[in-house]
């Protein structure tokens, strides 16, 4: 079993979007193990994409993820960083396929809707960066 981090970001949020993405989570048999509603300050949005500080976007990336409310999810399954991130679809909305999330809400390759971790490594850092071992079933 491997565990991922899942974020729906402030414009799935904003838009009503909760709702549908943890349908498709839940269709998919991705079991949710931890779950919670919060906002980032700007510190904790900085320290969470602490790879990508040197990207032009960092910045714009950073502000727009402590711009509202964000639901931060562990979720686990057999694989679960790349069903995850399949279901997602391509950080451009505009690559994403077919019935991807990406494909099917967002806007803009910022505003992108869900966000999820890439690699064993930065599973591990990122499900602990927001839950610890009592938040978690
Ligand atoms: P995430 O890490 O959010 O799951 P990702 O792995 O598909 O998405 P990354 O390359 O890790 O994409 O970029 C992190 C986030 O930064 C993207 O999801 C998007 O919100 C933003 N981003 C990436 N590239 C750009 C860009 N060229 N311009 C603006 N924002 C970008
Ligand atoms: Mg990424």
């Amino acid at each position: 079993m491997e565990q991922t981090l899942a974020i729906i970001k402030p414009d799935g949020v904003s838009r009503g979007l909760i709702g549908e993405v943890i349908i498709r989570i839940e269709r998919n048999k991705l079991k949710i193990k931890a779950m919670k509603l919060i906002q980032m300050s700007k510190t904790q949005a900085q320290g969470f994409y602490a790879v990508h500080r040197e990207r032009p976007f960092f910045q714009s990336l950073t502000d727009f993820m402590c711009s509202g409310p964000v639901v931060v999810m562990v979720l686990e399954g057999e694989n679960a960083i790349k069903p995850w991130r399949d279901m997602m679809g391509a950080t451009n909305y505009k690559d994403a396929a077919e019935g991807t999330i990406r494909r099917d809400f967002a806007t803009d390759i910022e505003k992108n809707v869900v966000h999820g971790s890439d690699a064993p490594e930065t599973a591990a850092f990122e499900t602990g960066y927001f839950f610890n071992a009592l938040e978690r079933v």
